[in-house]
């Protein structure tokens, strides 16, 4: 069976810092990536601007949704590290392309985001181990939760527009 590792029981060493508030660090244990908090945040505060490139018309594992059959890569590369967690720290508002933290975070806190807020039907859902209370476990985008569930969660437009339609 396999044992489950979440990631606070990681062993996380930098690889890079990242314009100066974030931190890149690779865990000894599966060599899985994350990206860190470089310095505390406030809640409600803006982190970071980011951009997007190479927009296609079809998912892989590692682009944002931004609308139907819209999908980015986050620039600088760096963001793609950022893991998804059901009890997420950051908001990334795929409108305005900004990190928001909308909890208070620690300086080497890991950043993580709920994928669901952004991904309607991902390319790879998976089996989630964020350790949260209130873990959704399998992770598939928003198509697969139900509206009460995701309704906990600050959402993208898009994701929100995709709701009422399904209604
Ligand atoms: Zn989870």
């Amino acid at each position: 069976m396999d044992q489950i590792i979440l990631s606070k029981d990681l062993h996380w060493e930098k690889v890079a810092l990242c314009e100066k508030n974030f931190e890149l660090k690779k865990a000894n244990e599966n060599n899985a990536h994350g990206l860190f908090a470089n310095k505390n945040f406030k809640k409600g505060e803006f982190m970071f601007q980011f951009r997007s490139k190479n927009i296609v018309s079809r998912p892989t594992y590692l682009t944002v949704q931004m609308d139907d059959n819209k999908h980015f890569s986050l620039d600088p590369d760096f963001l793609q590290y950022m893991n998804h967690s059901c009890d997420p720290n950051v908001f990334l508002d795929t409108k305005d392309l900004s990190l928001t933290a909308i909890k208070p975070i620690n300086k080497g806190e890991e950043l993580s985001f709920f994928y669901p807020s952004s991904e309607w039907d991902m390319e790879q859902p998976f089996i989630c181990n964020c350790g949260a209370l209130e873990c959704q476990r399998y992770i598939a985008g928003a198509h697969s939760m139900k509206t009460e569930a995701l309704e906990k969660y600050r959402l993208n437009e898009y994701i929100k527009r995709k709701l009422g339609e399904a209604r």
